[in-house]
């Protein structure tokens, strides 16, 4: 019996041993060596997923091996062990690309999202394809927060659920993201949509971005957009590159829809004559999105990122 306890006890504490050296792996970046006062949020985001919840057979030609929820669970896990600070955010157009939609109508979808532990997302137009009621019903499987600040849901079933923007605060730092969405007249039967009302996204960013800093006071400001990129042969079209360059104080807008694949973030002037960043990843949860920014005890802040393929 006391042999029992000892052997336990002994187990207790190489267990031990073996988390705080992990804990004390020096795995902060350059940036953050020797200033103890600086903070790290890391930003990870994805976009267009489309259903696909396998990673792309090994015979692809385009993408062998590569996406797939659980390698992505892995990759998240090892980044969030870098830094508890990580925000997981997508930028919409979950559903629809692979029979696992068609079949179960996006519950795997927002079940495997839930445990990967996405703080966030915004909807784009494919995720009305089971119309505004099909969303609606897969909602209890979703364990994250949707926003929307220009679709106006007062006369749907989404009135109140999907709320305009978010505040988070992640280890003393402010962060306020909220959602745009493209025009769905068009582009989705109004079947679908019903009596969604889609407001000028500007207009939107302008009462967005008031409320997160003024308001709200926060230290970063995010926009989850589903606009598009950029739209070359229609440049009148709202595109991200666009709604960078007419309103201000937004640091980082997460794209999506035009499966626009970057590698790193563009860097846009915007309105103030400050910088705003536009980053998209391309689709099928091929590559993960990620943005570390760094702060300063001012609240000054720099970043690095990258793009990781999957
Ligand atoms: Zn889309």
């Amino acid at each position: 019996m006391q042999k029992k306890i000892k052997m336990k006890r002994r187990d207790f504490i190489q267990k031990t041993a073996a988390s705080s050296a992990i804990l004390a792996l020096p795995s902060l970046p350059l940036m953050s060596f020797g200033k103890p006062d600086i903070k790290h949020l890391t930003i990870l985001h994805t976009n267009d997923v489309h259903s696909h919840i396998d990673s792309f057979p090994a015979d692809d030609s385009r993408n062998p091996n590569q996406g797939g929820v659980s390698r992505r669970a892995s990759l998240i896990d090892s980044i969030r062990k870098e830094n508890s600070n990580v925000l997981l955010l997508d930028a919409g157009d979950i559903f629809q690309g692979t029979p696992y939609f068609n079949y179960y109508g996006g519950e795997l979808e927002f079940k495997l999202m839930s445990m990967l532990n996405y703080d966030l997302a915004t909807m784009g137009n494919h995720d009305f394809d089971n119309g505004i009621d099909g969303f609606y019903a897969q909602l209890p499987h979703a364990k994250f927060d949707f926003v929307s600040a220009n679709y106006d849901f007062k006369n749907t079933v989404l009135n109140e659920i999907v709320k305009p923007y978010k505040v988070f605060n992640k280890g003393g730092i402010k962060i306020g993201v909220f959602g745009l969405g493209i025009e769905l007249e068009g582009l989705v039967d109004k079947k679908m949509y019903k009596e969604t009302v889609y407001n000028d996204p500007v207009e939107t960013a302008e009462e967005m971005t008031r409320i997160l800093k003024i308001e709200e006071k926060c230290d970063l400001i995010i926009c989850l957009s589903h606009l598009g990129y950029n739209y070359r042969n229609d440049p009148d079209k709202i595109s991200d590159l666009t709604l960078a360059k007419k309103t201000k104080d937004i640091d980082l807008i997460i794209g999506g829809h035009t499966h626009t694949f970057l590698d790193k973030p563009t860097i846009v002037t915007n309105k103030a004559g400050a910088q705003t960043l536009v980053n998209q990843v391309g689709a099928y949860g091929i590559n993960l999105g990620r943005i570390d920014f760094y702060f300063d005890h001012n609240k000054k802040k720099t970043h690095e990122s990258r793009t990781i393929i999957v």
